[in-house]
């Protein structure tokens, strides 16, 4: 009997605080440094080739110091890659997620149309927008986000069972936690009038699949993902 009531006060305190999390997935560092192998061999094998022609051996090839210069300048370009950002991928009660330079391309779980692993990328295509995501860069968040996506909307999910298998099983725990700043509402239109949220505060969203709706046309169960919704309808 305790324990139900602590229980319960936990959940109502939970939903009053209406926090939202997703993970974080930096590219994996050998796709991010992919590009960059093939020319960094090649510019420190110059460079090597170079330094021993000019220093090593006895008598310096004229040659060397071109080498040397051409390798540095490969090498550099190399590493200039390499610290180029690949992106990252976000999943968490907000959809899924790129971020690159700084800048975010969300698509809420309600708004995904289709999740499909074509060749060797996951392609989450979106009402307003895709995204695709190499899976040699991101294999433990592609794990994730196909496990994810089945739970919250499987209808979308259009993956066999050998792809899912082939895209492995989500350890939940991989990944930086990171809290939610915000979800755009405002301009979207309610799922149950098709009345635009002109207002944030006006807005409850679906805890699951992020639908909005209007505060007073919340319905029992959410129309996008079919779970109960009422009451348990989150502010923005
Ligand atoms: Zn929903």
């Amino acid at each position: 009997m305790t324990t139900t009531k602590k229980l319960k006060k936990k959940a109502a305190a939970a939903a009053e605080k209406r926090e939202r999390k997703e993970r974080r997935f930096a590219a994996e560092e050998n796709y991010a440094s992919r590009v960059a192998i093939g020319a960094g061999m090649l510019g420190s094998l110059a460079l090597g080739a170079g330094v021993y022609a000019t220093w090593i051996r006895d008598q310096s090839a004229s040659y060397g110091g071109y080498l040397v210069a051409a390798g540095a300048l490969v090498l550099g370009g190399a590493m200039y890659r390499t610290g180029a950002d690949p992106g990252t991928l976000r999943v968490g009660d907000a959809g899924v997620a790129f971020e690159k330079n700084n800048e975010l391309t969300r698509v809420l779980w309600c708004d995904i149309e289709k999740l499909s692993l074509d060749g060797d990328r996951v392609n989450v295509k979106g009402k307003s927008g895709s995204l695709g995501f190499p899976r040699a860069a991101f294999p433990q968040g592609l794990a994730v986000l196909a496990a994810q996506a089945g739970r919250r909307v499987p209808d979308v999910v259009k993956l066999s069972r050998a792809e899912l298998e082939a895209l492995g099983s989500p350890k939940e725990s991989n990944g930086e936690l990171v809290p939610i700043e915000e979800i755009q509402v405002t301009g979207r239109h309610c799922k149950a009038t098709d009345k635009p949220i002109s207002f944030e505060r006006d807005a409850r969203l679906c805890p699951n699949c992020c639908e909005v709706y209007l505060k007073d046309q919340v319905p029992t169960k959410c129309l996008t993902c079919g779970r109960e919704l009422g009451t348990r309808a989150t502010l923005a």
